[in-house]
């Protein structure tokens, strides 16, 4: 028989999670490295839509990931007076399915499952270097070759810098604070409870999440020179000027844990040197405008084990395949994710009829949505085993 391929897959993020457990799943040896001492979720909630509930499916994880799960009706944007100025009708019969759940299950359900499928899992364990032909330096000068790397070690990848693979990275002045907190009768009227809102005025945004039946993930979106927005722990006040609305909501975060994350968009020259793939925010990170970063991490992570098949002779030739069927619908997501900074700035009274207007186009929605509604799980090599369909 022979012997096992083995691929090493730095960065236990959502996009190293997704690749360890397809490529174990495929009969590969795989060791997980991650630099931190223990695998964590960082942010709060998290929109997972159809391509990311999909992978979920496919690595038979979709049961376990959805426990508690929010199923929201309606994604509502609110203008600067709180009235409803687009409604995306989701999860009914031929809409788009999108599912809110915490950032803590997402990554447990995935590290409950790299464990199940017999990934090694070495935590604080840093990748210094890697090589092309897959040689993998740890500190201490350990050096190990595999046939595959996967880099997943986000958009500050120090694996892909090595090589100047970037072409165009850009450090939005934009960004978020994130927090969860308990779920409360009085945040929102009753009616409003369970809907995906995002409330535009000036130049901020509040996304309100359901993200169980018990937590409610918020994020805070503001330029980043907007000192007083970006205060952490936030100031209500300085938030309740803007979506006086909402001011009970904010008045319950000021003592909650937030973390800010500044906005970035990243597309590379190639996704692939030698043996080493990159994939995530490491080779294709955007805005979060349109929940999309994580979802399309998973599905280029599974994207790149279909497109290996069950035992490749060498890995090289079949990665150029791999970039060239998922790039242009993770592409034309990130642009997408970008240009909707440019709502931000937006006078009230231009944005309100502009996304108005952009409701009633339905191509526009169906664009945007264009890596959201679709299902990664097969490819000419056949779906990775241990499917969970619904
Ligand atoms: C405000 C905000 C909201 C978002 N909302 C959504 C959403 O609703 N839906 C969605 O799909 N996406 C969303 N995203 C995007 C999503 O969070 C990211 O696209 C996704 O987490 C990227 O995962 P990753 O695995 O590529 O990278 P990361 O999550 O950054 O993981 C990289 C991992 O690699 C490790 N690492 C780094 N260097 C090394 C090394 N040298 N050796 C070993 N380990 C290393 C790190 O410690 C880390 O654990 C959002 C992002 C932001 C900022």
């Amino acid at each position: 028989m022979a012997s096992k391929k083995r691929a090493e897959v730095v960065g236990a993020g959502i996009a190293g999670l997704t690749a360890a457990i397809a490529l174990a799943r495929r009969g590969w040896a795989v060791r997980l490295h991650e630099r931190d001492r223990e695998i964590r979720a960082i942010g709060a909630g998290i929109y997972l839509w159809g391509n990311g509930l999909s992978v979920l499916e496919t690595l038979g994880l979709y049961q376990e990931a959805v426990v508690g799960a929010h199923v929201g009706p309606v994604l509502e944007s609110r203008d600067h007076r709180n009235r409803t100025v687009e409604a995306v009708r989701i999860n009914g019969p031929g809409q788009p399915r999108v599912y809110t759940i915490t950032r803590e299950r997402l990554i447990d359900t995935l590290l409950r499952g790299a464990d199940a499928a017999g990934v090694e899992i070495h935590t604080g364990s840093e990748v210094t270097e890697v090589d092309p032909d897959g040689t993998v330096h740890s500190p201490g000068g350990r050096a190990e070759r595999a046939d595959l790397v996967v880099a997943a070690d986000g958009v500050n990848s120090k694996i892909r810098d090595r090589f100047a693979l970037v072409r165009r990275r850009v450090r939005l002045k934009q960004g978020a604070s994130r927090l969860t907190v308990a779920m409360s009768d009085g945040f929102v009227p009753a009616e409003d409870r369970g809907k995906y809102i995002e409330y535009f005025s000036g130049r901020r945004r509040v996304l309100y999440t359901p993200s169980s039946a018990t937590s409610l993930y918020v994020a805070l979106v503001a330029d980043e020179d907007d000192a007083p927005a970006g205060r952490i722990p936030v100031d209500p006040d300085a938030w309740a000027a803007d979506f006086p609305e909402l001011a009970t909501l904010l008045r319950a975060l000021a003592d909650v844990p937030a973390r800010w994350d500044t906005f970035e968009f990243l597309t590379l020259r190639r996704w692939s040197v030698g043996r080493i793939a990159f994939v995530g925010d490491a080779a294709h990170a955007q805005p979060p405008y349109l929940g999309q970063g994580g979802g399309c991490a998973m599905m280029n992570a599974l994207g790149l084990v279909n497109s290996l098949g069950d035992v490749p002779r060498s890995v090289e030739p079949l990665l150029p395949a791999w970039e060239a069927a998922q790039r242009p619908t993770i592409e034309h997501t990130q642009r997408w994710a970008y240009r909707l900074r440019l709502v931000n700035p937006m006078p009230n009274p231009v944005r309100a009829p502009l996304l108005r207007l952009a409701g009633r186009i339905p191509a526009l929605g169906r664009s945007r949505l264009r890596a959201a509604m679709t299902v990664p799980t097969s490819s000419p090599a056949g779906p990775v085993r241990g499917s969970d369909p619904r």
